[in-house]
């Protein structure tokens, strides 16, 4: 039995070895093991739930930064002991003030690696498996394994690869898709005082690609206004770096370094010279810098809100005790607080997961170039360096590489393309060639 002031380990009741101690798992069992009038309307309470989160439940988790460092946190506390962490990155000093899992003497070191270590000598028996590696680095096999993923990436790329790769994991039996196929993906995302953070059913629910036009390119000011009615103090930055870079050539041909101080200092300058012409304040040293690396602050609450939400969603999709988020959730605390959810909704012609065959149309006389500029510039493309092929008299013919491309200016006559050709796209935005069908049009 627990004493007052300090707890007995209860070896009767040890599971996985000793380390859940009488009281341990108390929060989570509030949820687990009573009814409730939140409840999901199919729950029955019972232990084998938190047995199941405990010994069972594989976890996947995308990032291990400022978003990874929250969740990592969150889940191993709420229960989750069988997690993996894939992260690329190296921890820098600027991450410290919000990525607390790292320390100074860590800086250098793996994100992914360093963080596991932290959470596993914490957190008594989990068993957290860093991979310092690219998501692209695995394939199918390795993301099978998990029973949820979640995302805390800030790449619009590496999320659009990652719901690519659980789509494809989805298996269809006469167009009926098979439900013990799907991995729940819960998508994180911060930026600055933004959030937001949402749930997808791969196959069943809005995808990242259904939405992606909630994803703009990036903004960028117009050019009449940097050249000639700045009112900001980024546009008096924008016309240093922009237009008088390139025309006085500070530094020879070297173009625009964003970490090379001389370079800032540089545009800094001139950027008060503009400012002053114009009676514009607030060009800073800072500020120069943000908008040449086009920097947006991460802010640590930001982050914490929106990786707790990723975090409950885990637990209530693993413990099926509570009905999760339909579908999305945005957070702003830029000006007050505000919050709301909304269902995003699945793209009928989604080229990710609709399995809808994708046209293209074009008149006959139209050049390669056209299609290249359709695909990365439609907003629910937005591909980044597509290569196309497609079969010619029965053989794999390459239309068009990036390093190989001196056929973007061939009309499609002499490429031999046809009415309902089937062109096959690959893109870094997708582990999987997209199908499009070429409509002529006339
Ligand atoms: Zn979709």
């Amino acid at each position: 039995q627990a004493t007052q002031g300090h707890f007995t380990i209860k070896t009767e009741m040890a599971v996985d070895g000793g380390y859940d101690w009488d009281g341990r798992w108390n929060h989570v069992r509030k949820f687990l093991e009573r009814p409730g009038p939140f409840a999901h309307p199919d729950f029955e309470p019972c232990t084998e739930s938190l047995q199941f989160l405990l010994e069972m439940c594989k976890i996947l988790v995308i990032g291990a930064g400022g978003l990874g460092c929250e969740l990592l946190k969150n889940l191993a506390l709420s229960g989750f002991r069988l997690i993996h962490v894939v992260d690329m990155d190296t921890i820098d000093i600027s991450n410290l003030n919000r990525q607390f899992l790292f320390r100074p003497k860590d800086v250098g070191r793996p994100k992914a690696e360093v963080a596991a270590d932290f959470i596993n000598n914490r957190i008594p028996g989990c068993k957290v498996v860093p991979h310092y590696k690219k998501i692209q680095d695995f394939d199918e096999s390795f993301y099978r394994q998990f029973h949820i993923i979640v995302c805390g990436l800030d790449s619009i790329i590496a999320r659009r690869w990652m719901n690519g790769m659980l789509i494809s994991l989805l298996s269809y039996e006469d167009g009926v898709l098979d439900p013990s196929s799907i991995i729940p993906l819960i998508d994180g995302g911060t930026e600055g005082f933004k959030g937001n953070s949402r749930v997808i059913l791969p196959g069943m629910t809005a995808c990242i690609d259904c939405t992606l036009e909630l994803y703009p390119p990036q903004i960028n000011f117009p050019m009449c206004t940097i050249a000639s009615m700045p009112r900001l103090p980024e546009h008096c930055i924008e016309y240093a770096r922009i237009l008088l870079w390139p025309k006085e050539k500070p530094f020879g041909e070297t173009s625009l370094d964003g970490d090379n101080p001389e370079h800032i200092q540089w545009v800094f300058k001139k950027s008060i010279e503009r400012a002053a012409e114009f009676h514009i304040t607030g060009v800073t040293y800072r500020l120069t810098q943000g908008v040449v690396k086009r920097i947006i602050p991460a802010v640590a609450s930001t982050n914490a809100v929106i990786a707790a939400a990723c975090s409950l969603e885990v637990f209530k999709i693993a413990s099926s005790a509570y009905i999760p988020l339909n579908n999305y959730l945005v957070f702003n605390d830029v000006d007050g607080l505000y919050t709301y959810t909304f269902e995003a909704e699945r793209k009928e012609n989604c080229s990710a997961c609709s399995q809808v065959p994708q046209n293209l149309q074009f008149p006959p006389s139209a050049k390669l170039q056209e299609v290249l500029e359709y695909l990365m510039e439609n907003a629910s493309l937005q591909m980044k360096s597509p290569a196309i092929t497609t079969t010619l008299e029965g053989k794999n013919k390459t239309l068009y590489l990036q390093v190989f491309n001196f056929t973007e200016h061939t009309h499609f006559f002499y490429l031999g393309l046809s009415d309902g050709q089937e062109l096959a796209v690959a893109d870094v935005t997708t582990p999987q060639t997209v199908l499009f069908k070429l409509n002529f049009t006339t």
